[in-house]
This record gives C-alpha cells, sequence and structure tokens, in this order.
C-alpha cells in the first residue's frame, strides 16, 4: 500500500517505466509480456494525436469542408445554401462518439486487460536519479526502474498577455458549449491554420493574429498564395503581437502593438508549443535538455541518464505524429537489443523525416489556377492528366519544406479528391506515403532512402493496394495503440 506521504516511502521497483500513453503506449508490445511495467498518463490515453489533435481536428476538417463547399458552391455554378453548423451534433460525434470512447477502452485495456502493466494517472516527475514521484488517484507514490522511457510529448505555449482572460487553446476549443460567432487567434502555424479554416467554414467570423507571415516554415511558393488566400477569408493582422488583452461583457478585446484593437466573443491560442520536460523536472533525473526544453537525446534516443530514453514530441525537434510512431518503434526497439545485450551496431537510429505538411487543395489548384482565375499557386506538379486529376496533386520537390535533403529528388504527396477549398485549408496530416520511410530499419538491413519508399507491386505488375505501406500505417496511426476500444 502507498504511504501517505512520498518523501518516506520507499520505491516501488518496476523493470520499466513508461511517461506517457499517446506513442508511448505503443511500446508495449508482447516482447514486455515478462516486465514489470509501470505505465504514467496523468490526462486521457491515446495523447495529444487522439484526443485534442490530429484525429479530431481532421473529424472538424470533414465536416467544415462540407459546409465551405455548399458555401463556395455557387463558383461552379451549383445553388447551394449552407443554413449553419449544429455545433453540439458536431462535438457529440467526434467526442462522445468516437473519441473519448476509444481512449476510454484504450485506458481499461491497459488497467485491467495486462496484468504485468499498474497504470498511474498522476503527473509524474522526477525526484532523483531513476525514480519518478507520481501516483494513484490522491495517493502519492514513488517509482523506480532501471529502464524509463519518456513519452511525454508537449502542451500549448502560452503568452503572458492571455493570463487573465478567458482563452482556448487546441485542448479545449473543439469542446465549446456552442460555435462561437467570433473568434480570434493569435499565431500563424499549422494548428493556429487548421483551426481558422474550420471555425471560418462553419460561419464563425475569425481574426488572425501573426507576428510573422502565415506558415513561414514552408516554402515561399506555398506561404505566399496561402497568405494572399488567408488575407481574403479571414480579417488578418500580420506582423502584428498583442500588447494586451481584456475581457468584457461582449468578449475579449485585444490590444496590438499599434494600438489597434480587437473584440471577439473567442480567443484561440495557437502560439507554439513547450516540450513537457520542465513539468517532468527532468533534470532531477539527471538528463540534460536542449535550450528550447526538448529533452536531448542521441541518435538511438538515449538521454544522458543511463538507462532512460525519450521520444516525441519530448525530443523531437519535428512535433508530428508520424514521427513520434516512428520514434517510438525505434526506441522499442533498441530498448529491446539493449536488454539482450547487444552491441550498439544493433541499435536502430531514429529516423529523421524529410518532408513535413499536406496541402489540401482542389487538384485544379495544382495545375496553376485556383477555379475562379483570380490566384496562381506556384506549386511544382509531377504527373498530368487523368492520374492527376483522379488522385489530386503530388507536391514536388522543394514545395514543402526548408530542410535540404527534401530536394535530392521530389517528394511526392497526394492530396484527397474530395478537398475542395484553396490552401487556407492546408493542414498537417498524419498519415502519408513517406511514413513507410520513418520505420525503424533493422541494421542487417542495407540502408533505403526515405525518399525511396518500395512500391509492391502484383505479379501482373500493377501496385497492391493491400500491401501499401502507407495506407497500413494510416491505420496503425488512428487505431493500433488502442485497438479493440471502439468500433
Ligand atoms: C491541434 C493539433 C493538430 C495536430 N495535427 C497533426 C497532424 O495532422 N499530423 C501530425 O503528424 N501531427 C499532428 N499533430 C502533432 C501530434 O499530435 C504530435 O506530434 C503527437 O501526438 C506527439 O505524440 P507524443 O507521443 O510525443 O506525445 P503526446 O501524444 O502528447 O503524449 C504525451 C502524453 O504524456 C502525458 N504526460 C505529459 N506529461 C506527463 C507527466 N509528467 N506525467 C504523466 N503523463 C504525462 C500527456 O497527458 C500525454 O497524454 C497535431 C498536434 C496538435 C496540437
Amino acid at each position: 500500500m502507498p504511504a501517505a506521504s512520498s518523501e518516506t516511502q520507499e520505491a516501488t521497483q518496476y523493470d520499466v517505466i513508461i511517461v506517457g500513453a499517446g506513442s508511448g503506449n505503443s511500446i508495449l508490445t508482447p516482447d514486455f509480456d515478462d516486465k514489470k511495467v509501470a505505465l504514467v498518463e496523468k490526462g486521457a490515453f491515446g495523447g495529444t494525436c487522439l484526443n485534442v489533435g490530429c484525429i479530431p481536428t481532421k473529424m472538424y476538417v470533414l465536416a467544415a469542408e462540407k459546409a465551405f463547399a455548399a458555401r463556395e458552391a455557387g463558383k461552379l455554378g451549383i445553388d447551394l445554401e449552407y443554413k449553419g453548423a449544429d455545433w453540439p451534433a458536431i462535438v457529440q460525434r467526434v467526442f462522445d462518439n468516437r473519441i473519448d470512447l476509444i481512449a476510454k477502452g484504450g485506458e481499461d485495456y491497459r488497467r485491467n486487460g495486462c496484468d504485468n502493466v499498474t497504470v498511474y494517472d498522476m503527473e509524474a516527475s522526477f525526484v532523483g536519479p531513476k525514480t519518478l514521484k507520481t501516483g494513484r488517484g490522491e495517493d502519492e507514490e514513488l517509482i523506480t526502474a532501471e529502464t524509463i522511457i519518456l513519452a511525454a510529448g508537449a502542451r500549448p505555449y502560452i503568452p503572458d498577455w492571455a493570463h487573465g482572460v478567458t482563452f482556448h487553446t487546441n485542448e479545449d476549443i473543439m469542446r465549446l458549449e456552442r460555435q462561437p460567432k467570433s473568434l480570434t487567434i493569435v499565431g500563424g502555424g499549422f494548428i493556429a491554420m487548421e483551426f481558422a479554416h474550420v471555425f471560418d467554414a462553419l460561419g464563425t467570423d475569425v481574426t488572425v493574429i501573426s507576428r510573422s507571415q502565415l506558415l513561414r516554415k514552408l516554402d515561399s511558393d506555398i506561404a505566399e498564395p496561402f497568405n494572399a488566400l488567408a488575407a481574403e477569408r479571414y480579417t488578418t493582422h500580420i506582423g502584428r503581437t498583442v500588447a494586451s488583452a481584456e475581457e468584457t461583457d461582449t468578449g475579449i478585446t485585444l490590444t496590438l502593438d499599434d494600438g489597434s484593437a480587437i473584440t471577439s466573443e473567442a480567443l484561440l491560442i495557437a502560439t507554439g508549443r513547450v516540450p513537457n520536460s520542465d513539468t517532468l523536472n527532468v533534470h532531477a533525473g539527471g538528463i540534460d535538455t536542449h535550450p528550447d526544453g526538448r529533452v536531448a537525446v542521441d541518435e538511438y534516443g538515449r538521454t544522458s541518464a543511463d538507462g532512460v530514453w525519450s521520444l516525441g514530441d519530448l525530443s523531437s525537434p519535428y512535433q508530428l505524429k508520424h514521427v513520434a510512431n516512428a520514434e517510438q518503434r525505434a526506441v522499442t526497439h533498441n530498448v529491446l537489443s539493449t536488454w539482450s545485450g547487444s552491441e550498439d551496431s544493433s541499435l536502430v537510429p531514429l529516423p529523421r523525416p524529410r518532408s513535413f505538411g499536406d496541402f489540401h487543395a482542389p487538384p485544379d489548384r495544382y495545375r496553376g489556377h485556383d477555379g475562379t482565375g483570380s490566384h496562381r499557386c506556384r506549386v511544382r506538379c509531377h504527373g498530368q492528366g487523368p492520374k492527376l486529376r483522379r488522385r489530386g496533386l503530388r507536391l514536388g520537390p522543394g514545395g514543402l519544406n526548408r530542410f535540404g535533403e527534401a530536394r535530392r529528388r521530389p517528394i511526392f504527396r497526394q492530396a484527397p479528391r474530395r478537398a475542395l477549398h484553396g490552401p487556407a485549408g492546408v493542414h498537417a496530416h498524419p498519415a502519408n506515403d513517406h511514413c513507410d520511410g520513418l520505420r525503424a530499419r533493422p541494421p542487417d538491413l542495407p540502408p533505403r532512402s526515405i525518399l525511396d519508399p518500395p512500391v509492391p507491386r502484383r505479379s501482373d505488375g500493377k501496385r497492391d493496394p493491400r500491401s501499401r505501406p502507407d495506407v497500413q500505417r494510416s491505420l496503425n496511426l488512428c487505431f493500433t495503440p488502442l485497438s479493440g476500444a471502439a468500433s
């Protein structure tokens, strides 16, 4: 039984401790069945991607696209009327009927279906090398293990000016009781822009404040037309910062550095993400961090503390789910290899992606115009004709990112056929072709460029859709970690 205070308590010994049940929940392959495992998760199982990130946002995007398509249908000569969104019904579909069931099912499985796993639900923090303070319910407990895997992710950064007013982040904006009539979004990255698209499409009056160009990390080939289109859809204040914020009966008023004031019913902050190394108190565990707060790891995922590993948003410079998944696979392999006494040469390096982002837009944009003739989109295209029209765009080199290595060969990405809006609908997407290239690769296999994923062929030479690794990966992303949780 845990003692009343952890200070006087002996630490409970485990073989392995995992902190974070996002990507961390997928570590527990059958290889761990004979190990005594502590799994610490202070929030919902499934982590950011499942609960407040990739997956629910894409479900909102789906609803938003229907609304947007109806509103824009006149451009195609179709007379449709958008009468508004039943916001509570959207929330219910996404969370009550889907996400929450999956998260709960995943937690139930770990708590009740895995004899070797003990679930802790109190926030974990290091109190010394290889020792963490955590707990179950109200009861604090110290736990220790020779192997600790940190997968504690990141959280939204909240600027100082926002303290004292009501604000939302990705963690709660999708669960609002009602759709706001007006929304100010502070931030200009993927998360900000995805929500701008969703709320604007559903009929909210959206204002965007960004201190720099929107989607500034993308190539100007994409960022420039995106900014032009965003300025048409939203009220934008680019190159501006917030000086102060005030809450009144009418909503939240932000005063900008140029003295202008913006009032909206609701405020969304999407100004970056902070790795959770501080709340985890990693320095007490002898774990070094980068200046930006990320846990420092070597190429195999080892931290500066012997036996302590880290993966995902907590340590990765690339905060994307497929990167976190790929790192989880690599670290899992490396931990098991280390346990079996293998040499370092048997470890696999953390995969490093070469391409990010997904570009959702109608195929005709990719052919150089937006269907209305008013904008040109200078994304490079590969392939023309029926294939391109059927599948949407394949983006080319230099069109996606600023990572030099991507330019050696084209990166092909596909835009879904159903995308009907313009680059203003850009959002990061977790499941795509290059995910396969990120898979941890056993060292006895020859190195393969992630730019060159295999294309499985049937005997007749055609691609076998069932064996396409990217399809498999998409399914893995959404459901494998919590499989069996919900239909
Ligand atoms: C709005 C949004 C949209 C996104 N869309 C995409 C997308 O389309 N495509 C894509 O690839 N990526 C997307 N991402 C990024 C993606 O969600 C993350 O990269 C990914 O979820 C990181 O996984 P992780 O396992 O490292 O961390 P997480 O999934 O965040 O898991 C960390 C877990 O650790 C728990 N935890 C943290 N600290 C402690 C502690 N001290 N004690 C106990 N538990 C703790 C947390 O509660 C959390 O459950 C999006 C992110 C956001 C915010």
